[in-house]
């Protein structure tokens, strides 16, 4: 057998890797692992226990360990630290919306791209995750809330790295999780976020899953946009626009532009005006994020007055846009601020920013 976990496998690959045993086995493990939830081969009955065994030794699972969890004071949120086979740990968060129940996943162990106002960008970049450390922390979230009577019904591609830079294992793991022999989740419920990288746009607008798009812009004009996003230098807006632009004309699909508040720095009318300027033709929905300042961070979150107005400008020139409710700012669970910080004594400091809600 290769060096492949159980979670790392389609459904074919599992198939394939069983060789000699009868078809069903394959689908009994999926139906264990993806339908009952199993958290290792012990609990998957309908397999002979020499089989279990067997499996357990050749075929690793489970493959990500989850070391403790957090929880918000309202019990709606939760993060989780895992830790993986090679000692690294990566964080997921959980949250309960009132329609929704979505995990918000982490897909490299840090950050290449180093976003100065992003605590995963400031923590480095160690390596890519694998297919199955992805889809075990989607697995984690769903027991969780299987346990409580509920189930997991969204998976966001926001958490610590940037997903196009893993984009084989990325896209595997949807395929994964869409399949109607395991977990079964709707392509629709697949949210994936870039910082902007134009061939992961195009890639992505190219495949037969109907996962959705999310890029955060943040700014309009290369000038803002190239102090907060570092690979603006490389990627400039009118390549990227143009990138957004081919995606919604092959999906016909919808994009979202992320665009997350800085005090003085992105949030000015000029700002708001730059913006319509360049997205007001295109097929597009606007978040609006308040930010979460970690402490340390070099720029302070916009205040509620100064989102608002933002979010007028957009409204009077007709471009959908929402403010993204936070969720778990106690536990410091916004999305884009995970980051392994365990032991990490910073990690009660307060931020020298007023709140931003
Ligand atoms: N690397 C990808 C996906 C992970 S970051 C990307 O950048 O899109 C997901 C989102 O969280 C991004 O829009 C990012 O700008 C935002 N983000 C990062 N740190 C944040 C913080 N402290 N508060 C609010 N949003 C943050
Ligand atoms: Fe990476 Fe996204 Fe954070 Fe930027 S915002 S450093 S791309 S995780």
């Amino acid at each position: 057998m290769s060096d492949a976990t159980l979670l790392d496998l389609s459904f074919d690959a599992l198939s394939h890797q069983l060789g000699g045993l009868p078809a069903y086995r394959a689908r009994q493990i999926w139906q264990g692992v993806f339908g009952d939830l199993a958290v290792d081969y012990n609990d998957i009955t309908t397999l002979p226990r020499a089989l279990r065994a067997r499996l357990a030794r050749d075929l690793p699972f489970p493959v990500a360990d989850p070391v403790r969890e957090e929880e918000s004071a309202d019990r709606r949120t939760w993060k989780t630290l895992f830790r993986l086979a090679d000692g690294e740990t990566i964080e997921s968060v959980t949250m309960k919306f009132s329609e929704r129940r979505t995990v918000c996943v982490s897909t490299q162990v840090g950050c290449p791209i180093g976003c100065p106002f992003c605590a995963t960008g400031a923590s480095g970049f160690a390596r890519n995750l694998t297919v199955g450390e992805i889809v075990a922390q989607v697995l984690h979230a769903a027991r969780r809330l299987d346990s409580e009577g509920d189930s997991l019904s969204h998976v966001v591609y926001m958490g610590m790295g940037e997903p196009f830079l893993n984009y084989d294992a990325v896209l595997d793991s949807i395929r994964i999780l869409n399949d109607a022999r395991g977990f079964s989740l709707g392509a629709r419920s697949f949210t994936v976020s870039t910082a902007g990288i134009i061939s992961g746009i195009d890639r992505f607008a190219g495949e037969k899953i109907q996962a959705n798009l999310a890029v955060s812009l943040h700014a309009a004009d290369d000038a803002t946009r190239d102090r907060l996003v570092p690979i603006n230098r490389r990627h400039p807006t009118a390549p990227l626009l143009a990138a957004c632009r081919r995606y919604t004309e092959r999906t016909r699909r919808r994009i979202t532009f992320e665009v997350t508040l800085f005090d003085g720095v992105n949030d000015t009318r000029r700002h708001a005006e730059a913006l319509v300027d360049r997205i007001s033709d295109l097929l597009c929905h606007v978040n609006l994020i308040p930010y979460n300042s970690p402490s340390n961070a070099p720029f302070c979150g916009s205040s509620p007055q100064r989102i608002r107005a933002f979010e007028q400008a957009l409204s009077r020139a007709r471009i959908p846009v929402t403010i993204r409710h936070s969720r778990g700012t106690d536990i410091r669970a916004g999305c884009g601020q995970l980051r392994s910080d365990a032991g990490d004594a910073r990690k009660d400091e307060e931020s020298a920013c007023p709140p931003t809600r």
